[in-house]
């Protein structure tokens, strides 16, 4: 999609901190970090989200994400990594993105949804079962 900034990563037409790319994926870390090494995977093709992401880019992201969480405890010696991944609301920039988010013991991050549920779960759950 010629207006979004994730596919402007994609095509080179602007620049990226890449850390390494194969014909689904583009890893870089984002531009305003969580915590160190705070790191976005995206698919090459444009989805919006995981309500309409093709299924063979969806496993290409997880077969990465399984590599990359392992390369963010090595190298950056994070003792745990948080995936994120926003749908719809919540979501600024709409082109499917998983965010891993190194965990430091020592330097933890703080994030919080500001929100409590309002309805019972029973209830919910009457409506989802
Ligand atoms: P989300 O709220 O899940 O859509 O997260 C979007 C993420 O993209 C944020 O963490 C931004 O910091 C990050 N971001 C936006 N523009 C860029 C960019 N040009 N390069 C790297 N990360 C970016």
């Amino acid at each position: 999609m010629s207006d979004c900034i994730f596919c402007k990563i994609v095509n080179g037409e602007i620049p990226s901190y890449t850390i390494y790319e194969n014909d689904y994926v583009k890893v870089f870390l984002d531009i305003n970090p969580m915590s160190d090494g705070h790191t976005l995977i995206i698919p090459k093709k444009h989805f919006e989200s995981i309500m309409d992401i093709d299924k063979e880019y969806l496993m290409e992201i997880e077969n990465t994400s399984m590599l990359f969480t392992r390369v963010l405890c090595d190298v950056l010696n994070a003792d745990g990594v948080t995936r994120m991944q926003n749908n719809g609301y919540g979501q600024d920039v709409k082109h499917y993105h998983m965010h891993l988010i190194p965990r430091y013991k020592n330097n933890d991050v703080k994030y919080q949804i500001n929100s409590k549920s309002k309805k019972d779960v029973s209830e919910i759950f009457n409506k989802l079962k």
